[in-house]
């Protein structure tokens, strides 16, 4: 009499299911649905955390690993090793005016067809208040821009740069970045041939995507078309 007792409300609670549905999957709403429906309760519905993130990102700004996640990035100012040896920017990330970040991945992806890994970013858009901290360790129009007037850095219209080989490995440029000599300049040409050549395809690369190299720096490509004004937002970590 217990088993026929059991049986029944077996049976009873798979009323209506075919032998495969899990009942208990049946009333459980997925997460997807949740969201779609705003939740069942009348708790807000769920946001993805990433998405919150991104819209902060003020309109005309891209991060150039959302057009193009195979960029590698070695933000230097995210870390203590460039010429200040201190951290300047919370947390690594790098954004550029729209058409600046495409005209970037239009170059890196040239660099891929021709079977290399294509670009590594040092430094992208800088925003200003960070500028103001690097000139107070560094007050010399030499070495940093002047904040209130400010560089391409600070419009995010300029990049620094190199290249990459398949195997994600820099091309040899014959000077590290931001070494301060004239081994960095373009005219420089005491290097071995191979610098020489691995230069040169920056430059043509850069070049064919509308971005012109500055004579001290092999590294440093600005956008020549348009103008934008200087920029100060500075982009979350969380
Ligand atoms: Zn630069």
């Amino acid at each position: 009499m217990k088993y026929f007792a059991f049986s029944l409300l077996v049976l009873l609670l798979n009323c209506g299911l075919s032998s495969t549905e899990n009942p208990i999957e049946k009333v459980k709403p997925t997460i997807a649905e949740a969201i779609d429906t705003g939740g069942q309760s009348s708790a807000p519905p769920i946001r993805n955390p990433q998405s919150a993130i991104r819209n902060l990102i003020p309109d005309g700004w891209t991060e150039i690993t959302a057009l193009d996640p195979t960029i590698q990035l070695d933000l230097r100012y995210a870390t203590a090793n460039n010429f200040v040896k201190e951290k300047m920017y919370d947390c690594g990330r790098c954004f550029y005016r729209t058409a600046v970040a495409k005209a970037l991945v239009n170059a890196h992806k040239t660099l891929q067809k021709q079977g290399y890994g294509g670009l590594k970013m040092y430094d992208c858009y800088r925003p200003r208040p960070i500028q103001w901290k690097l000139w107070k360790k560094v007050p010399d129009p030499r070495y940093v821009a002047d904040p209130r007037k400010g560089s391409m850095h600070n419009r995010g219209m300029a990049a620094d740069l190199t290249i990459v080989d398949k195997n994600g490995k820099e091309l040899d440029m014959g000077t590290d970045f931001d070494f301060f000599g004239e081994e960095a300049y373009h005219a420089y040409a005491k290097l071995p041939k191979q610098v020489l050549a691995n230069r040169q395809l920056l430059l043509k690369t850069m070049a064919d995507v509308g971005m012109k190299h500055t004579t001290t720096e092999w590294w440093h490509y600005s956008y020549r078309k348009g103008k934008f004004e200087l920029a100060d937002w500075v982009w979350d970590c969380d």
